[in-house]
Formats: C-alpha cells, sequence, structure tokens
C-alpha cells in the first residue's frame, strides 16, 4: 500500500502549483498515517471436520503455517475419532466391543479418560457409552426415527461406562459388552479446540479464534487487546441470531441445546441429547447452556452433561468445577448465569423474549 502511495506521489509531484503541493503531501501523509495505524490482517481459513464447520482466524507471523496446520489436524482427529464414516480408532474399539483390547493414540486415550471423569462428575449425564441409543434415534441421519420402548430398554443395558476400560500406561481400552458403542460426538470437537491453540502457540501466535460449529475457543485477546465477543445462540431463533454475548480472553465457549439437531414427529421434538438413564433426548428445564472455561475439552462434556441435568443440578455442577462458568436457558426463557460472567455477559436480544435471571 505504501509503494502504492509513493507511486502516485512521484507522478503527481511533476505538475502542481505551490499550495496545492501542499494540500496534496498533508492528504498524503494522513493517508500514510492512517495505513500504519490499521488493524492487522489475519489469516481466515475454512474447513468442514465432524459434520461441522469450522472457521478459524489467526493473526501473527505465523499465521498462514499454523491455520493451515490446524486444518490438518481437525482432518486428523475426525478419522480417528469418527463413528460416521469407517476406519478410525474409535470404530476399531467399537468392532471389537465385548471381544479384545484395542491399542490406541495417547490422545484418544486422553478424550476417553476425560470423557470418564465426566461421566462420573455429571452422575452419569454424560456417557460416552451412549452410542448405541444415539444410533437407533438416527438423529440427523436420513433415517431418525423413534425407537420402539423395548428396543430402548434393550440398548439402555450396553449403556455403561464402567464397561470401558482404559489402560493409558499399556495404550490400550476394551469395551466388555459385544454391541457397545463408545461415541466422542459430546466431546471431541472440545478436544479439536485445545489441539488448535496448542498449534497456535507453538507458532508463537498471540491472538486467534477458532469456531467448531458453535465451540469457540480463544486465544489472547482481540489484536487490538480488547476482548473477543462469542455470542450465545437464539435456541428458537434461525441459526446465527444471538440473545446474548460474553466477552472473552484465552477461554473455550461451548454451547449445546435442543434446537442443533432434532426432528419433529407428532408435534414432539426429539434432539440429539440423549438421557442415558431414560434412552429418550432429555427432558430437563433447559433448551440451552453455555460453558466457559480453560480447556473446551471440559467446556464440551460440561455442555452436554448440564443440558441432561438441568438448570440446579447442572448450576451446582459448574459452581463445584473452579475456572468453570456457565449460562442456562430454560424453557421459560429465562436466562441464568453463574457469578463469575456478570461483567461479561451481555443480553442483546432482539426478540425481547428472553429474561436475564439474576440470582443470588
Ligand atoms: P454436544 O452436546 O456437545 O454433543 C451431543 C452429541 O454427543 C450427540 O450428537 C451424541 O453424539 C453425543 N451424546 C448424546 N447424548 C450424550 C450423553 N448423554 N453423553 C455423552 N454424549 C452424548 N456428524 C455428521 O453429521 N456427520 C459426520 O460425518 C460426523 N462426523 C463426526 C466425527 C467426529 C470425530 C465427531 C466428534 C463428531 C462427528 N459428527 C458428525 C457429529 C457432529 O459434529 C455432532 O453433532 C457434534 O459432535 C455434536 O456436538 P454439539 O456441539 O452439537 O452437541
Ligand atoms: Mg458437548
Amino acid at each position: 500500500m505504501k509503494n502504492e502511495v509513493f507511486d502516485i506521489l512521484r507522478k503527481k509531484r511533476l505538475s502542481m502549483p505551490f499550495f496545492k503541493k501542499v494540500i496534496f503531501f498533508t492528504a498524503v501523509l494522513m493517508l500514510l498515517t492512517a495505513c500504519s495505524n490499521s488493524q492487522p490482517v489475519p489469516v481466515e481459513k475454512q474447513g468442514f471436520y465432524m459434520g461441522t464447520f469450522i472457521s478459524e482466524k489467526v493473526y501473527g507471523e505465523n499465521a498462514e503455517k499454523a491455520a493451515g496446520e490446524v486444518m490438518d489436524k481437525m482432518k486428523q482427529i475426525e478419522s480417528s475419532m469418527t463413528i460416521n464414516a469407517p476406519g478410525g480408532e474409535v470404530n476399531n474399539l467399537n468392532m471389537q466391543s465385548g471381544n479384545q483390547k484395542v491399542n490406541l493414540s495417547e490422545e484418544t486415550l486422553y478424550v476417553l479418560g476425560k470423557a470418564k471423569h465426566f461421566s462420573t462428575l455429571s452422575e452419569g449425564a454424560f456417557n460416552v457409552t451412549v452410542g448405541p441409543l444415539v444410533k437407533a434415534w438416527g438423529i440427523f441421519t436420513q433415517n431418525p426415527r423413534v425407537p420402539e420402548k423395548g428396543e430402548i430398554s434393550r440398548l439402555l443395558s450396553l449403556v455403561d461406562d464402567k464397561d470401558l476400560t482404559i489402560n493409558e500406561q499399556e495404550h490400550w481400552a476394551k469395551l466388555s459388552k459385544k454391541g457397545q458403542v463408545v461415541d466422542l460426538g459430546g466431546i471431541a470437537k472440545g478436544y479439536a479446540g485445545d489441539a488448535a491453540i496448542n498449534i497456535y502457540k507453538k507458532y508463537n501466535i498471540k491472538s486467534a479464534y477458532i469456531n467448531l460449529g458453535g465451540n469457540v475457543v480463544v486465544l489472547g485477546s482481540k489484536p487490538d487487546g480488547t476482548p473477543w465477543k462469542v455470542g450465545i445462540q437464539n435456541p428458537r431463533a434461525q441459526n446465527g441470531v444471538y440473545m446474548a454475548v460474553l466477552s472473552v480472553k484465552d477461554k473455550a465457549v461451548v454451547s449445546s441445546g435442543d434446537y442443533e439437531r432434532y426432528f419433529e414427529k407428532d408435534g414432539i421434538r426429539y434432539h440429539h441429547i440423549i438421557d442415558p438413564k431414560t434412552g429418550y433426548p432429555a427432558d430437563s428445564d433447559l433448551i440451552g447452556t453455555t460453558i466457559v472455561a480453560d480447556l473446551s475439552i471440559d467446556a464440551d462434556a460440561l455442555s452436554t452433561a448440564t443440558f441432561v441435568l438441568g438448570l440446579e443440578k447442572g448450576m451446582r455442577l459448574a459452581q463445584s468445577i473452579e475456572g468453570v462458568e456457565a449460562v442456562f436457558i430454560t424453557k421459560d426463557k429465562k436466562v441464568y448465569a453463574t457469578k463469575g460472567l456478570e461483567e461479561n455477559l451481555k443480553m442483546d436480544d432482539e426478540s425481547k423474549e428472553f429474561e436475564y435471571v439474576k440470582k443470588r
């Protein structure tokens, strides 16, 4: 930009009276100042992995390399942790259920270990062995259906993460009953967000933003030093319409809700978050949850878990974990947040349907 300005300058200088020259040089000076004060331009990349649109915005010298490596990492995580396409480690673990141990990479074992940890903390509201039920309901497939009661109770006997044994020292895991299915849909995008941040840090990036279909993770602040703004989806409006905004630095902001994936039959909405105790889509008093945490894997597991638990138990769980904050949206359109978010949460609800309840 500066070179172009100097070129124009050289050409114009030849044929100008003095007073015009003064005005002209002042204007050029102002333009140059504006150029040097302008915001840095981010590297932006998009991809479609894990059934999700992923976009990133990365600032800094190595942004191009870092952003490219992140997309490669997304692809690799998808292929090793998917159950929606053939191949990969998790499919292998599921295929050997009731049969034998399966050797797994450190990162898959880490995600499985985290899943078991959050299952214990949430008293089973989060459960990665929910796979047989997820498959039976087929929500977001070509053939979603309401399974028969008998089928649900038969499949519930396969949902128990105590049947998932993990041995991190020897690098293997095993599912003890035939037909059991691990589904990392509620946690692996969270892991992928943390993996992205680690890549940015490796390249000495100080400011970056990545959105994995509603799982947002930010590194540092915006280049001008102000916090990143992350919108909270209005659960009853079309995708991209927000009802509140969170200001955050160095945080993961992860949401779950009954609006993301669902089908309707006979006027009933059947969504994709299954209550592992009933086998049916969770039917608490919530329609949306958002968790703010340092690690996106934690936020992902907790957004799903608290959605199943409902407002009171979900709030208690979020408050019991250090560094975790939460926003809950109830069926009667009330918004509750943990105390630590008081400064960061601003309602921005065009619909005027949601009420922020400050609870003490
Ligand atoms: P979350 O609340 O974070 O998770 C809900 C998901 O977790 C459910 O969809 C289910 O899979 C699982 N789940 C349901 N109930 C529970 C429970 N009680 N405890 C624990 N887990 C539960 N989708 C596609 O359409 N096509 C694909 O090819 C595809 N590939 C994927 C590959 C990978 C590796 C991953 C992780 C996901 C993939 N998905 C795919 C799934 C898709 O992206 C999911 O919708 C997404 O993971 C759900 O995230 P969420 O943030 O909407 O909801
Ligand atoms: Mg989740």
